[in-house]
């Protein structure tokens, strides 16, 4: 009992020390004890640990305050690979990311996903490739899928896109690979990458809204995924927003996703230029973000409308996120930035009209400043939760 808990204390302060070095860049060991509260002996001890372990490196010599010149520590931040895969597209992706949460090599599988039982296949694939190229140890595998996800255990309980139902997906994994794994809903894994790597500093809640195909909510309170009991907190695709709407494929009518899911958004752009004479849009085959772009810039008022319904039905959503969480902050990701500052108005305008205005008024809504790896960015942010216990 006594060496459980002194093994947890040194667990404890390890992780706690690692967190201080990554947030502080570098510092001497007085410095850590000084920030940490830790003693002396007990920094000087766990940083010979990491040491050992190549998690840190001496970086120099630090000014002296009066007596020998410290030695200042640092990150390595190339010491270990983070092995983060998105499996949210068509295309399955992966990547190795350095503990600074930078992308070092990617691998994507080279066909679509046709074939439902291939998917855990190429996952393996996505895993061996990756391990292969990797030129340093592998830290931890974190998975981001779509669906519904327990992160405790890792089950995918379901996951429509890749066909799986109950897959003890960490289990599969751990016994294959022999490391520490990770499963997390991809939206989920997308508010964790606002909150570790976005442009927001120093705020303790977020919520990230993921528009694609789908629409989810990660919803981080004081700096950790807030889950549910059912893990499915921020399922706030299939509220429905309009009564009467077109029918969903959850089999409700007028949910979220039927009016701004980017499928939804293109297939009424796509109605609305198929109105037009040709010469409009006749050099390209389908409605794409450009297009839509453009009609924008261009004032176009039948788009101008489909901007302001698909506004105000996120607004709808948005107003009681923000009534139950009272968050500071809601960070939109995927192509509907497209639609540019002028639909975020609209969407605040609604929101300021169904929540009190002074909540609004203090919470910013703007859209991501992550490029595309969102989900594989939060997928190294959970491992180095997870496993170094850096926040
Ligand atoms: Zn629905």
């Amino acid at each position: 009992m006594e060496k459980a808990t002194k093994q947890q204390t040194k667990t404890h302060n390890t992780r706690l020390i690692l967190n201080t070095l990554y947030e502080n860049g570098s510092l001497s060991r007085a410095d850590i004890a000084r920030i940490t509260h830790l003693t002396r002996p007990t920094v000087s001890s766990i940083v010979s640990d990491l040491l050992q372990d190549n998690l840190i490196n001496e970086s120099g010599i630090g000014p002296s305050a009066g007596g020998k010149p410290p030695t200042m520590l640092t990150v390595d931040y190339n010491s270990y690979n983070l092995l983060c895969l998105d499996l949210g597209g068509q295309q399955l992706r992966g990547a190795l990311v350095n503990l600074k949460g930078q992308i070092i090599d990617q691998v994507s599988t080279k066909t679509h996903l046709t074939k439902r039982d291939k998917a855990l296949d190429e996952v393996f694939e996505l895993i061996d490739n990756l391990r292969t190229i990797s030129k340093h140890p592998v830290k931890g595998i974190a998975v981001g899928t779509p669906g519904l996800v327990d992160p405790h255990t890792g089950v995918v309980q379901r996951a429509i896109n890749l066909g799986w139902k109950d897959l003890q997906l960490a289990e599969i994994l751990m016994d294959r690979y022999n490391t520490p794994v990770w499963v997390i809903n991809d939206s989920q894994a997308t508010a964790l990458a606002e909150y570790k790597f976005g442009n927001i500093n120093d705020a303790a809640n977020l919520i990230a809204i993921k528009v694609g195909e789908g629409i989810g909510a990660g919803i981080v309170l004081n700096g950790e995924l807030f889950y549910g009991d059912g893990f499915s907190a921020g399922e706030i695709g299939h509220l429905v927003v309009e009564e009467q709407g077109s029918l969903c494929r959850c089999g409700n009518h007028g949910c979220l996703e039927t009016i701004a899911s980017t499928r939804s958004i293109l297939a009424n752009a796509e109605d609305i230029f198929q109105t037009r004479p040709k010469s409009q849009f006749s050099d390209k085959p389908t409605v794409d973000w450009e297009l839509i772009s453009e009609a924008i810039e261009n004032n176009d008022s039948e788009i101008a409308s489909l901007l302001n319904s698909t506004g105000k039905a996120m607004g709808k959503v948005l107003a009681s996120l923000i009534a139950n969480y009272d968050v500071n902050h809601i960070v939109i990701s995927g192509q509907i930035a497209h639609l540019g500052p002028g639909w975020l108005e609209i969407v605040r305008e609604e929101t300021r009209k169904r929540a009190l205005p002074e909540m609004v008024d203090r919470t910013a809504i703007v859209f991501s400043s992550l490029q595309r790896d969102r989900v594989i960015l939060g997928c190294s942010a959970v491992i180095l939760q997870k496993e170094l216990g850096i926040m």
